[in-house]
């Protein structure tokens, strides 16, 4: 049972739920795999299926089909042991305001049937640096704090996998940067990560791995880099004067025109924009106006969903 690649399986996983009185695909035959000892970005805008599927993971949401391992254990056959393996990090900051970081902590390792001996309830605190308010009521303490507070529950039971939902939604920069450091420490322990967010630059700056999910469908998964190579394309347009003759330097760039524009794209990775200026210019190709437009989540998206089209 030790001997396992991926820290999370899931074959074909399908999710309804009843929505008044409609029917709502959260996830149409999802499959993912997550490597162990990797961070892995669950990408999806809002309503795509992120936190179903983590809720099918711990046990909070019954799947209606498909199958799911987690560290190799079979969901449906040992919940109770597959549960024990991962540490949830859930998308609300949902703290019983009346308990004290240090009374929660040890709180949860006792649900967790962890003994007096072995908790770490001290280590964590100093960890998610709450030691200074390890007997406050817990309503007392910030946005961060909170955040940190639930980190360090999930890390109660030391599991071999944390899933965090959304771990910066609404949270601003400094706490944003101090929970993506905490992040990479856990995961520099050994530990598997698996983060769903809406931020690409999250995932950029965390992830080994991506898989993009839409509508409850996996859209692609791949290593961050090759992700990457598709976000890289950035366009520009130029307001030109006249119509003019493409140049040939200009066409590696896909040119388009139209009603007095020149449309290019490029690998922002392999060309400078200066490049491009250059061949105008030495093509006597004036324009009044540049505007550049750099890929983001949603480019990522129509790319691949139209790529995924067209190859079908
Ligand atoms: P994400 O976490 O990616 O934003 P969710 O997994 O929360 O997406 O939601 C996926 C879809 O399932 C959405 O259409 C959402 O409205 C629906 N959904 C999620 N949970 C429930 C629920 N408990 N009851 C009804 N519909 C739900
Ligand atoms: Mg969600």
């Amino acid at each position: 049972m030790s001997d396992y690649k991926y820290s999370i399986e899931a074959k074909n996983v399908n999710k309804t739920f009843l929505k008044k009185t409609q029917e709502v695909e959260a996830l149409i035959d999802f499959s993912i795999t997550i490597k162990k000892g990797t961070i892995h970005g669950l990408l999806g805008p809002n309503g795509a299926g992120k936190s179903t599927f983590i809720n099918i993971l711990g046990g909070l949401v019954k799947k209606n089909s498909g199958e799911v391992n987690v560290c190799g254990i079979n969901i449906d056959k040992n919940i109770k042991l597959s549960k024990f393996k991962i540490g949830i990090v859930p998308q609300e900051l949902n703290i019983d305001p009346f308990f004290s970081p240090a009374e929660l902590l040890e709180l949860q390792a006792g649900l967790y049937g962890v003994p007096k001996k072995k908790r770490k309830t001290e280590e964590i605190l100093e960890n998610l640096k709450l030691t200074d308010q390890r007997n406050a009521y817990a309503r007392t303490l910030s946005g961060g704090m909170r955040r940190r507070l639930l980190i360090g529950k999930a890390l109660v039971h030391d599991p071999e996998i944390i899933i965090l939902d959304e771990p910066t939604a609404g949270v601003d920069i400094d706490i944003r940067t101090s929970v993506w450091n905490y992040i990479k420490r856990i995961s520099g322990e050994g530990k598997t990560v698996c983060l769903t967010t809406h931020y690409l630059e999250e995932a950029e700056n965390l992830c080994d791995s991506i898989t993009i999910i839409n509508h409850g469908k996996k859209i692609i998964e791949g290593s961050k880099n090759d992700l990457l190579n598709i976000i890289s394309t950035k366009s520009v347009t130029f307001v030109i004067n006249k119509d003019i003759n493409i140049p040939k330097d200009l066409e590696k760039f896909n040119p388009i025109t139209s009603n007095g524009t020149l449309k290019l794209s490029y690998d922002k990775n392999k060309t400078n924009i200066k490049e491009i200026i250059d061949i105008l210019r030495n093509n006597q190709i004036d324009f009044k106006e540049i505007n550049t437009f750099e890929g983001d989540l949603e480019d990522v998206f129509i790319k691949v969903v139209n790529k995924n089209d067209t190859e079908i």
